[in-house]
């Protein structure tokens, strides 16, 4: 969806006499503050000048890339701070000055949303700046119209992971293909028919109605599968439209892991070049998990097989393929080779897995979980990398001839006068040759890391991979072999920090809330590989918390812990706290002690109170959170259960939230692999783990959870927190101090 403002350039922006930023800012703001008739806010306009002073003092060459070295601006501004405004206000200027895009990496497509139309055509209606604004969205999110027309022909591999629901509601028999495909061409002809009559865009986050489980997916691309300016629906793709349009925007409002997808590819692909780009992370405490998870890679060792005989059968089978081209016929024997090869890798891999250590016992109540072996502090065994060695090697191989099929495939597609029969038929051996491409990637990711960890003399130099094993039960389910890197920095410094013009971070909680100096950064500018030369700010929260908000902190007992006793004393505490005519969120620190207090809390409630709250262990967040809103908006109380995903980015302002459960200080889950594996490689450096990495993590998690409450000047409510280890450690005290100032209770316990 494009935004262009009615003026004619972006350079009309800047102030008529004199180009100076600084003035523009400083009339845009007073426009802004007159037309909306609000007061300035202390805070904001610091991080105004923060982002000002920084971008002012960049220094350029004659091509107007960036000298001066690299350094981000890093601005922590209180919940009600206003920080969209302010990082707006202050980058449009300058960029326009500078010739620059903005680049905007919200969170979360949700997060986009809101600044598109939110803040930003505020902006617009006080001071009608001239800029061409433009969501950038990941190709999941747009329909692929060959998809959708090799599906209406009825290509073969119609319906992979649809999940068909009848007009009442429950799922159809899979097993009735011709019910499931006069099912699904309904839908896709409906999508179709929106299409072309101009309705809907192809954006799915465009789209009135929710479509059936797994539809979506089938109607998607990815970059492999992309016949690009080769497919016949080009000009009209929904994906590709977008492109262009990012191509002549000013700013463009993309989310974390399309940046992060971006560099992956090279950089400016989808996105402006950054070297050209003014790039904004909001929300930027979240970037470093998300640079992992791009990162680390999974599969099972039963699955794997599965995928490469199915590859090796989808290659003897092309056997038109064969008689067209003499070196596909040599790529396809490739194929089918080393398929057969890996297979054999995987049989080994599997085989010595099961001369390693037991797997640890599973407790009858927490079956969902995956049992787990993991290497402790990185120490993979010899064995399995040399494995891994292997099975990389023949993914490389697998990946470069599956690369040759598909630009053969391609060639072909481009020759003139191709009968269009013959034109289906290639198109869908693309869409097979290029799933397994994917698939075969995934497969590099996790063996190359795997195959890379320096051995035991140079281990410690860098932060090292964690390696792990996962199954579900002791004699069933597939083995699957995890990795991840433990540390992003150094990628996203080589990748983000050295190559963006400039680049700000901002987030209500990146500190650890100890001071407002660059010290209490320390966590974040080590996770997000920040420059030395890097400035850091804090502005609180403008809200007062000390009249509206109450901490409660109960002298718990018991120390927290899967103990009966422990589980006991929680539940009974939550039961005695919850009124069920007011908002309340009550936050879990796990799925296994969500599991467990939810048994006791059957028993100790009674069945319409307890059957009446809204859990995120039996639906999805969206669901849950339009039920609550619905239910407090007719006048009724509401109950929401959740666990961490519930504790960040939640925005239930005014009566949507009064009071706040915090089950426990938000520490780490002790068998997170990525985490202990880097904590045990820091101890052996001479580290101190706990003080460096879990409680400056604990009390931004906790930072964050607590700020769920008040979200606007009028907001009032309590925190009820029910973990006494606020009280009773010496690091308790850290938790309270990096909270904005409230009033404090205690309470006790209920009696039993
Ligand atoms: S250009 Fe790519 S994404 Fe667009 S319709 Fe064609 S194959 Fe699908």
């Amino acid at each position: 969806m494009q935004r262009q403002f009615p003026v004619s350039t972006a350079a009309d922006i800047l102030s008529p006499d004199h180009d100076q930023p600084n003035e523009t800012i400083q009339s845009g703001y007073r426009a802004y503050l007159k037309h909306h008739g609000v007061n300035g806010r202390v805070g904001q306009k610091r991080m105004i000048a923060d982002i000002a002073r920084y971008l002012g003092a960049i220094q350029t060459n004659a091509d107007g890339l960036r000298t001066s070295e690299d350094a981000v601006c890093v601005v922590e501004a209180g919940t009600g701070t206003g920080k969209t405004l302010a990082y707006l206000l202050a980058a449009i200027p300058y960029a326009v000055r500078l010739g620059k895009k903005i680049i905007i990496a919200a969170a979360t497509v949700t997060q986009q949303q809101q600044i598109l139309r939110g803040e930003l055509p505020r902006l617009r209606a006080a001071t009608a700046w001239p800029l061409q604004v433009e969501l950038a969205k990941g190709r999941g999110r747009f329909l692929c119209l060959n998809r959708l027309e090799l599906l209406l022909a009825g290509s073969e591999g119609l319906f992979p992971g649809l999940q068909p629901v009848s007009a009442t509601g429950s799922l159809i028999n899979t097993a009735d293909s011709q019910l499931i495909e006069g099912f699904a061409r309904e839908h896709y002809e409906g999508l179709l028919s929106r299409f072309t009559s101009r309705q809907w865009t192809g954006d799915i986050d465009s789209l009135d109605d929710e479509l059936p489980n797994g539809l979506w997916q089938t109607v998607i691309t990815d970059n492999r599968s992309c016949f690009n300016r080769d497919c016949v629906f080009f000009s009209q793709c929904p994906y590709f439209r977008q492109r262009a349009q990012i191509e002549s925007a000013d700013i463009v409002i993309a989310n974390q892991d399309l940046l992060l997808s971006d560099i992956r590819l090279g950089g400016g692909v989808v996105l402006p070049a950054l070297k050209d780009s003014i790039l904004i992370i909001d929300e930027a405490h979240q970037l470093p998990e998300k640079a992992l998870n791009h990162f680390s890679a999974f599969a099972g060792l039963g699955s794997s097989q599965q995928q490469l005989a199915e590859m090796k059968t989808r290659a003897d089978a092309a056997e038109h393929l064969r008689v067209k081209d003499h070196k596909l016929e040599q790529r396809l024997g490739e194929i089918s080779k080393h398929a057969v090869e890996a297979g054999e890798l995987l049989r080994e891999l599997w085989e010595w897995q099961q001369t390693q250590a037991q797997w640890p016992e599973k407790t009858d109540r927490f079956e969902q979980q995956p049992l787990l072996q993991r290497y402790e502090a990185g120490a993979c065994p010899e064995p399995l990398r040399v494995l891994a060695s292997k099975l990389s090697q023949q993914a490389d191989k697998l990946q470069a001839a599956l690369g040759d099929i598909l630009s053969g495939i391609a060639q072909m597609l481009d020759s003139d006068g191709i009968e269009p029969d013959e034109s289906e038929r290639l198109q869908g051996e693309s869409l097979g040759f290029s799933a397994d491409q994917t698939y075969v990637e995934t497969l590099q990711r996790l063996y190359h890391q795997i195959a890379e960890i320096p051995d035991e003399s140079s281990r410690m130099v860098q932060p090292p991979i964690a390696v792990w094993w996962t199954k579900m039960s002791h004699d069933s389910g597939d083995l699957v072999l995890h990795a991840s890197p433990t540390h992003g920095g150094s990628y996203l410094a080589e990748q983000l920090w050295q190559n963006a013009f400039a680049a700000i971070c901002t987030s209500a909680t990146m500190s650890d809330g100890h001071d407002q100096s660059a010290s209490a950064f320390r966590r974040f500018s080590d996770t997000a590989g920040l420059p030395s030369a890097s400035v850091f700010a804090v502005h609180e929260s403008p809200f007062d918390y000390s009249q509206h908000c109450t901490l409660r902190i109960m002298n718990a007992k018991q120390r927290p812990g899967d103990s009966a006793s422990y589980i006991a004393e929680l539940s009974a505490a939550i039961a005695n706290s919850l009124n069920f005519t007011e908002a309340t969120l009550v936050l879990f620190s796990s799925r296994k002690q969500f599991t467990a207090v939810m048994a006791r809390l059957e028993q100790l409630l009674d069945k319409t109170k307890y059957e009446s709250m809204l859990s995120q262990l039996s639906a999805q967040p969206a669901q849950l959170i339009a039920a609550h809103q619905k239910r407090m908006s007719t006048g009724q109380g509401s109950v929401l259960l959740g666990m961490a995903s519930f504790a960040e980015g939640l925005d239930l302002p005014g009566e949507l939230l009064t009071h706040l459960i915090i089950c426990k200080l938000p520490f780490a889950v002790p068998d997170d692999p990525v985490e202990s594996t880097y904590s045990e490689w820091l101890q052996a450096r001479g580290g101190k783990p706990f003080d460096e990495v879990s409680l400056p993590d604990a009390i931004i998690r906790f930072r964050q959870a607590f700020g769920r409450l008040i979200r606007t000047e009028k907001d009032q409510g309590r925190v009820t927190v029910l973990d006494s280890r606020l009280l009773t450690k010496r690091y308790g005290r850290r938790f309270i101090e990096a909270l904005p100032r409230c009033r404090i209770q205690r309470f006790d316990p209920p009696l039993e």
